[in-house]
């Protein structure tokens, strides 16, 4: 039997899908957990309206060379899905070199295992968390198809597929009828797919209120609309987080903020690069299509997501600072491209739609920041998922709450150092861990 920890006091900042995870484990090691977060339970945060894909083959970092590719193209293009606006502002153009730098071959080839061990990791996470609630956490293990609409978009995502291969990952090539026979009654404009069968897809505005509510069963202290305006320091450590009412003390401090960590970590001195990722989507009702599986339009890199009798689309990748306002155009570029693929849906079926923008925690080398940092003894970090928070989610809660704990991860996560950034510039200080 695996021995408990001694109960610690344990801050979570942040009731994203990260915060929950974080909490949720460190709740299950026995410890004494409080949750704060700026907004109510059900306030909008990245982690609701996103296209609740669980991909574990999506091991391949946003810093790669392909994305360069199309962060160039969209410099002229703003409806293009990865839109890179240019801008002027030196922490935007540092990130801009950062990702630059990170995006090598050489850099993706060491992540892509790492990254491969971490989403397997949650993927077996969200395998228990369905156990515990099958229905709270929904958990559709269909795979996921991208469809091509084209031959080049299919040849290159067959040559992810062999990179997938080489990792011992899963994956099947499908011409158009393979396809077809997977979901029949279902219209598709398509050249061919790659099939990922070990992909699955949820609900993601149902796991969160699940954890909430499997959270507050467990006793954890959740304290909804207290915004932590500062970390106050004693030293090596964090002593309290400075909050709109009052001061909160504990003995460790987990910051899963999303894209807002990068500002309570200045408070410890710690630079932690982070660029909001704007990405949109918007739900049909009663869709007239009814896929089986989901599925990533490979050209228009937009994903689709049965959600019980609703259909999410989600899709954009626009690097930009905090502003979650939603750019029609992108919108409308969007609904163009889906009866591309899908000829049975046409304008009529989106008119109506709420669109929902959520800003992705995006770090310039594609790799979230899981763990502790040299800035504070009792400071460990869990943000920076960009595309893949909700995949990564309990593996994220369960690293951190090992390292709570002082056990051994079961997966490497050097990578994900908080600190890689401050070790570049040469000025992390080492305080004492
Ligand atoms: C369109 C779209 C589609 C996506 N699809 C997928 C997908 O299919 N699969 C996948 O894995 N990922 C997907 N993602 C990415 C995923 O949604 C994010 O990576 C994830 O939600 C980030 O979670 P988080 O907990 O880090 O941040 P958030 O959900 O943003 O939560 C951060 C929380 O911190 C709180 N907070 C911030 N500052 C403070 C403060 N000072 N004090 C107190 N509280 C504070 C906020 O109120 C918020 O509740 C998608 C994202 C988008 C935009």
């Amino acid at each position: 039997m695996t021995r408990l920890p001694t109960p610690r006091a344990v801050i979570v900042i942040g009731g994203g899908i990260a915060g929950l995870a974080c909490a949720w484990y460190a709740a299950q090691d026995g410890h004494r957990v409080t949750l704060l977060d700026r907004g109510g339970p059900d306030g909008d945060r990245c982690s609701l309206g996103n296209a609740g894909m669980i991909v574990p083959s999506h091991f391949v970092p946003l810093a790669s060379p392909g994305s360069v590719k199309a962060g160039l193209l969209s410099l002229a293009n703003p409806r293009s899905p990865l839109r890179v606006a240019p801008r002027f502002e030196p922490e935007y153009l540092r990130w801009c070199w950062q990702f630059l730098c990170a995006a090598r071959r050489s850099r993706v080839a060491l992540a892509a295992p790492a990254l491969r061990d971490l989403a397997l990791l949650s993927r077996r996470g969200y395998e228990a968390l369905h156990l515990l609630w099958p229905q709270g956490v929904p958990l559709a293990e269909h795979g996921m198809l991208i469809l091509c609409r084209g031959r080049h978009a299919l040849h290159e995502e067959r040559e992810a597929a062999r990179m997938a291969q080489r990792l011992g990952m899963p994956v099947e090539i499908l011409e158009r009828d393979a396809v077809a026979a997977l979901e029949p009654g279902l219209d598709m404009a398509i050249a061919g797919a790659v099939r990922y069968p070990l992909d699955a897809h949820t609900v993601p505005q149902r796991v969160v209120s699940t954890l909430v509510a499997g959270l507050a069963e467990a006793g954890v202290d959740l304290r909804w609309h207290t915004e932590v305006t500062r970390l106050r320091r004693d030293g090596a450590r964090i002593a309290a987080a400075v909050t709109s009412d009052g001061e909160v003390g504990g003995d460790e401090f987990v910051i899963a903020a999303g894209m807002w960590s990068a500002a309570l970590a200045r408070d410890i001195d710690l630079p932690l690069p982070l660029l909001a990722g704007k990405g949109y989507s918007f739900t049909l009702r009663s869709p007239r299509v009814r896929p089986h599986a989901c599925a990533l339009l490979a050209e228009a890199r937009i994903a689709v997501t049965p959600m019980g009798d609703a259909l999410r689309f989600a899709g954009t990748m626009e690097l930009c600072g905090i502003d979650p306002t939603i750019d029609p155009r992108r919108v409308a570029a969007m609904i163009d491209a889906i009866p591309k693929y899908y000829p049975q849906l046409g304008p009529a079926d989106f008119a109506g739609i709420t669109p929902w923008a959520g800003l992705r925690p995006c770090p310039p080398d594609g790799l979230p920041y899981i763990g502790r940092t040299r800035r504070a003894t009792n400071a460990l970090l869990a943000t920076g998922h960009a595309m893949m928070g909700l995949s990564l989610a309990p593996a994220t809660g369960r690293v951190v709450s090992d390292l709570i704990a002082g056990r051994e991860p079961p997966v490497p996560v050097s990578l994900y150092s908080p600190d890689r950034f401050a070790r570049e510039h040469g000025n992390a200080r080492a305080s004492g861990s």
